[in-house]
């Protein structure tokens, strides 16, 4: 049989936009997912600021209204946003749509792609076990990693502990006082109740700096020395990098690159869960005749490009310029900007705050 599409991975790209091409009763096309995984699991949340609605509200882990950036001695809260800053809990989500995906669709675990050739206008994957024909592909096997590159890299652990440690109504966003080497670096605390949280240490370097022994050094001494918590148990790992550049990614006719494989996510800030379910349902909206409206507008695409280039150039001074960044006086602009959503004032309010000279410096070497 020819499958009409053949989405590749199961993760958040493949299944959203599968979720999205379900919803819309007027497609009636064959469609295949195939993943190399064996099966489902809580292997990561996705979090971000809720500015728009979405369709896994039914998948939150938590969401928070109180958020809070350290640098050095100085401590900022955030306290007046109107955004809720949200965590979905990836099991919840993979569960949903396997349960919401009408009969036309099938999925197939391990199934890892061996190659994928086009005869005349049919496309055949080659898995280990079979082959497949499609007539269009969606394809978000992850791309290898590219050491010589930036990347936003971290790992965390979720850890119960025995006493109430956390307050739940609070993320730390970034915690900046930590060593800084040749990377920004930071850690992150998602707290989901008094005594359970993801802390993760983070950085935004070269890839080939850091392996897993060093962040579990880092995260251990985070817990046990600077958040003075001795009794935990480790409930759950994640790791990860997001690129800071953007991958060489080909689509030509009827082969598509989809989530960090087609370069969904903002450079500078590494969120890409709200640009996969915006992709998602352009891609649905239009599956005939698939449309070039973007996930993420170009204005933002030249600030991260123009922000990334800063950065590899002044490494040392980054955290003091996003401690500048997230201003306490214009939190719901600075939210918007983040999530691409701002409107000319917000960015605005938020340019303003970084060091001119040092931007207009970049920008008047931009593309160089
Ligand atoms: C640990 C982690 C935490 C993150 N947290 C956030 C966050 O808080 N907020 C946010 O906005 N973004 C976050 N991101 C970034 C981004 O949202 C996620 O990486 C997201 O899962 C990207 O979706 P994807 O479909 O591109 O990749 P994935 O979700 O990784 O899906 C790719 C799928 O392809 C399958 N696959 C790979 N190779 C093959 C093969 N050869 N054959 C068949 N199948 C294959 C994999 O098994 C996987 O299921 C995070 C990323 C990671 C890794």
């Amino acid at each position: 049989m020819i499958y009409d599409i053949a989405i590749i991975g199961a993760g958040c790209a493949g299944l959203s936009l599968a979720y999205q091409i379900s919803k819309n009763k007027n497609i009636k096309k064959k469609i295949i997912i195939l993943d190399n995984k064996s099966e489902f699991k809580k292997d990561r949340t996705w979090s971000f600021w809720k500015v728009d609605e979405h369709d896994f509200e039914d998948c939150l882990e938590k969401e928070w209204f109180k958020f809070n950036i350290k640098y050095q001695d100085q401590y900022k809260i955030f306290d007046k946003t109107i955004y809720p800053y949200q965590t979905i809990d990836s099991l919840k989500f993979y569960n949903k749509i396997q349960n919401e995906l009408s009969n036309d669709f099938e999925l197939r675990l391990n199934s890892n792609i061996n190659t994928i050739k086009k005869k005349s206008n049919i496309f055949e994957i080659k898995t280990e076990n079979t082959n497949i024909e499609a007539k269009t592909i969606f394809d978000s096997r992850v791309p290898n990693k590219d050491p010589g590159n930036l990347y936003q890299h971290f790992c965390g652990y979720e850890i119960k502990t025995t006493e109430n440690y956390f307050n739940e109504n609070s993320v730390t966003l970034m915690d900046f006082d930590c060593e800084q080497k040749n990377g920004v670096h930071f850690f992150y605390i998602l707290p989901f109740a008094n005594n359970r949280a993801l802390v993760e240490t983070t950085w935004l370097s070269y890839l080939d700096e850091l392996d897993k022994k060093n962040y579990i050094k880092e995260l251990e001494s985070y817990i046990q020395d600077d958040l003075k918590i001795k009794n935990y148990n480790i409930i759950r790992e994640e790791i990860g990098a997001i690129p800071m550049f953007r991958i060489k990614s080909q689509n030509e006719f009827g082969y598509f690159n989809i989530g960090l494989r087609g370069n969904i996510n903002r450079m500078s800030t590494g969120y890409a869960f709200p640009y996969i379910q915006k992709h998602s349902r352009i891609i649905a909206s239009t599956i005939e005749n698939l449309s070039y409206e973007k996930a993420i507008s170009s204005k933002y695409e030249f600030l991260d490009r123009l922000f990334v280039k800063v950065l590899k150039n002044n490494i040392s001074i980054m955290p003091n310029i996003f401690f500048k960044i997230f201003n306490e006086h214009c939190q719901n602009q600075v939210i918007r900007f983040l999530s691409s959503k701002g409107s000319l004032l917000d960015d605005y309010q938020v340019i303003k705050t970084l060091p001119k000279k040092l931007f207009l410096k970049n920008l008047l070497s931009y593309g160089k």
